[in-house]
């Protein structure tokens, strides 16, 4: 897997103060999107256990919220494959901190049973993630209030809840 950045500290992909690793390899390849170079699965640089090393250490700090992941696309089953392992460690070292995920595709749709983005690694991935911004970007619905995602068919859904109960539920925001 590469990636195109690492932002140690960013507010506005998640709640509170966030370290954001933005992944690369996207095929949404959504109308307006803001962050087309990252389409290609090997654009930046290679994500390599000193990358891990980079984005632990950076999560260190208290006042570190979490992790957010986002692209490129994060789901895609090469990038999910790729992040589990990785996750599995965010999870282990930093119990206490979130981890926020930005994808293209419909946790209840492509990412559910059947779906077209599922794969061996899927039900871990989603096991370890707390909040999942789903949808593609739609010119047409783009609503700059609106917090944490670009467009109206996005959704901010707790990930645990849902799977808890069996349908998706969308995360009350602190305000
Ligand atoms: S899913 Fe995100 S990165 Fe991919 S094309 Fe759509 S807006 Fe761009």
């Amino acid at each position: 897997m590469h990636y195109g950045e690492i932002k140690k500290t960013d507010i506005a992909n998640g709640e509170g103060v966030r370290t954001a690793l933005f992944v690369s390899g996207c095929t949404h390849h959504c109308k307006g999107c803001f962050n087309q170079e990252t389409w290609d699965f090997k654009y930046g640089k290679e994500f390599t256990e000193e990358t891990e090393e980079e984005i632990l250490s950076a999560l260190a700090p208290a006042h570190i919220a979490g992790l957010s992941l986002l692209g490129g696309e994060p789901m895609e089953p090469g990038n999910q494959r790729a992040l589990l392992p990785f996750l599995r460690r965010v999870k282990g070292t930093y119990p206490e901190k979130t981890i926020w995920c930005y994808t293209g595709y419909l946790f209840d749709k492509e990412l559910a049973d059947g779906g077209r983005a599922r794969c061996e690694a899927t039900d871990e991935m989603l096991s370890l993630i707390d909040v999942l911004v789903d949808g593609e970007f739609v010119q047409e619905k783009k609503n700059i209030s609106l917090r944490f995602r670009g467009s109206e068919n996005q959704r901010v859904i707790d990930v645990q809840k849902s799977l808890k109960e069996g349908k998706t539920v969308e995360k009350e925001l602190d305000s």
